[in-house]
């Protein structure tokens, strides 16, 4: 069984539609897949006719932008009610934020004769996509100021560039609080990825396992060998299960679909954990 918990598309930064994920999830080998776009459950209606077309499981999810004393966090919602109101209204205060923040950094560049518009990022992203980062990238790209993604988070685009501008985005507890409300399931994704900016404190993690969160993500691309023992350390002192995933993006990280996966007993965990009406797509 090859289960891949964390990928994204166009709904939100990914580069391909959610039912081409969903298809290359398939194609792909794996078994099952978890959708977890940015703030928004906008590619499940769409993942889920295409996981019964092709045959593979599907976990409904989403990755919600947190922050905690200017640190951000991800937090992976499994199985969540779509319809639970507090959490959606977050999701949405997040995601309208995002595209201010966006339109900050664009102005910022172009102020510097960086050639970037918004019109331009927005052409770029999915229509109702939450924007982010690697659309601007996208529009850097467009304009032939770098080549790749990946080039634009090494120095415009990172957390340290003068270019940088944060987001609302509720503090992990709240949100491991609302996705519990809304019958999901919470796991904390890449917890000690340092490469990608500053993580949290152990304390922070704690607060979060005793707002009942479900689940550190230990096996992600970003985490060394030694973060990735720590996370395996902590969920087993905190008694939560761990993750394995891709974080896949389509052709716009080099997260290859499957290049994590977890454990069949972590998601029928998972599975019993959840209290929503959504269940697991299993063609
Ligand atoms: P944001 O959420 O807008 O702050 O942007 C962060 C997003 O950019 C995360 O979802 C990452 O997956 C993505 N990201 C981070 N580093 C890179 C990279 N080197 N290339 C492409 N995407 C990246
Ligand atoms: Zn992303
Ligand atoms: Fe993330
Ligand atoms: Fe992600």
């Amino acid at each position: 069984m090859l289960i891949d918990l964390h990928t994204h598309s166009s709904a939100s930064d990914g580069t391909q539609p959610s039912a081409d994920v969903v298809r290359s999830a398939a194609l792909a080998g794996l078994d099952v897949v978890a959708l977890t776009d940015h703030d928004t459950y906008a590619g499940w209606p769409a993942a889920v006719d295409a996981a019964l077309e092709v045959g593979v499981g599907l976990v409904r999810g989403v990755e919600i932008s947190c922050q905690h004393r200017g640190i951000s966090v991800h937090l992976l919602g499994y199985l969540v009610d779509p319809d639970h109101p507090e959490l959606r209204a977050e999701l949405a205060h997040a995601k309208d934020s995002r595209e201010t923040r966006v339109a900050r950094m664009v102005h910022a560049m172009a102020a510097d004769g960086i050639p970037v518009t918004l019109e331009q990022v927005r052409g770029l992203a999915g229509d109702g996509a939450t924007l982010g980062r690697p659309h601007i990238a996208d529009a850097l790209v467009d304009s032939g100021v770098i080549r790749t993604r990946d080039e634009a988070f090494e120095d415009l685009l990172r957390n340290g560039s003068r270019y940088y501008a944060s987001h609302y985005a509720p503090d992990p507890v709240r949100a491991v609080e609302l996705v519990r409300a809304a019958g999901g399931v919470p796991v904390m994704a890449h917890p000690f990825a340092n490469g990608r900016g500053w993580t949290v404190g152990d304390e922070v993690i704690e607060s979060m396992a005793r707002a009942g969160l479900g689940g550190l993500e230990a096996d992600h691309r970003d985490h060394t060998p030694r973060e990735k023992a720590h996370a395996v350390d902590l969920a087993a002192q905190l008694g939560l299960f761990t993750t394995g995933s891709s974080d896949y993006h389509g052709t716009g990280k080099q997260n290859v679909l499957g290049e994590n996966t977890t454990d069949p007993l972590v998601l029928a965990e998972i599975e019993d954990q959840a209290r929503s009406d959504i269940e697991a797509v299993r063609p």
